[in-house]
């Protein structure tokens, strides 16, 4: 999506402070922390939310939890972390690609 600030993360169009990348995500650290670790993981997919998920993206959504205990190991906090997964306006959602935050520290 050409608008979608995620989107542009994840090509490289504009900076972010990334601590982890494949060819199906990546994860940067939240301009904004809420905590002594707080960083995001994105698929680099443009899914507008969990709501929006299909069937079809029942491998990546798998991939990607198992990527967000990686990530948290990666980042120190393996032993205890938070995941929050804003879903919709109503769920607190302000960037509509989808997004997981990883907390802790
Ligand atoms: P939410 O949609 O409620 O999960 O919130 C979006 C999150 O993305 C907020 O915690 C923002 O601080 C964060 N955010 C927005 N733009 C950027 C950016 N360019 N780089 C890193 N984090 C961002
Ligand atoms: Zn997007």
């Amino acid at each position: 999506m050409s608008d979608c600030i995620f989107c542009k993360i994840a090509k490289g169009q504009i900076p972010a402070d990334k601590v982890y990348e494949d060819d199906h995500c990546v994860a940067f650290k939240d301009i904004h922390p809420k905590a002594p670790v707080h960083v995001l993981l994105i698929p680099k997919k443009h899914i507008d939310s969990l709501a929006h998920a299909g069937a079809e993206d029942r491998v990546l959504l798998g991939y990607l939890n198992l990527k967000l205990a990686e990530i948290a190991k990666g980042q120190g906090i393996g032993d205890g972390f938070k995941i929050q997964v804003h879903t919709g306006a109503k769920g607190g959602q302000e960037v509509f690609h989808l997004h997981y935050h990883i907390l802790g520290g």
